[in-house]
């Protein structure tokens, strides 16, 4: 669990209220270590939080993202994933299964761009690596 003090900065970094519900969103995210849907999030905030709509869990990790305290992965994943905007890095993704693995920046090399585009205030650089994961390639193997 994210600690309340942490929490709570962090909430007001972001501009955000510091409810209850949304640290144990956060937390949950946080300790899924990956890239959950709503959906998963909303299965297991709902073992701490009962009472909890599926409704409310979207709208919150909708608030976060708009915050900037979760980011959005891969826009190729074809559905809503989400994880915490606390480390840089980017992602493998299977174009197969879909399955999304964080891929460390140092092992991309260094990314810059050769010119700045005009107008265009850029604040990170994310690379999506599209491929075919270890276990979709050996199913085609045993094919
Ligand atoms: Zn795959
Ligand atoms: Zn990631």
């Amino acid at each position: 669990m994210v600690r309340e003090d942490e929490f709570v900065a962090l909430c007001r970094s972001h501009g955000l209220a510091a409810t209850h519900q949304r640290r144990v969103i956060y937390a949950t995210v946080a300790s899924l270590h990956g890239h959950p849907s709503p959906e998963l999030i909303y299965e297991k905030v709902k073992k701490k939080i009962p009472s909890i709509s599926l409704a409310t869990v979207y709208n919150n990790v909708r608030t976060f993202l708009a915050s900037g305290m979760l980011r959005e992965v891969s826009m190729h994943h074809g559905s809503l994933r989400v994880e915490p905007n606390n480390h840089e890095h980017h992602h493998l993704v299977c174009v197969r299964c879909r399955s999304i693995t964080d891929l460390h920046a140092k092992n991309l090399g260094l990314l810059r761009l050769k010119t700045q585009p005009r107008g265009f205030r850029v604040t990170r650089i994310a690379v999506d690596v599209l491929g075919i994961c270890a276990a979709c390639a050996a199913k085609e193997v045993s094919k």
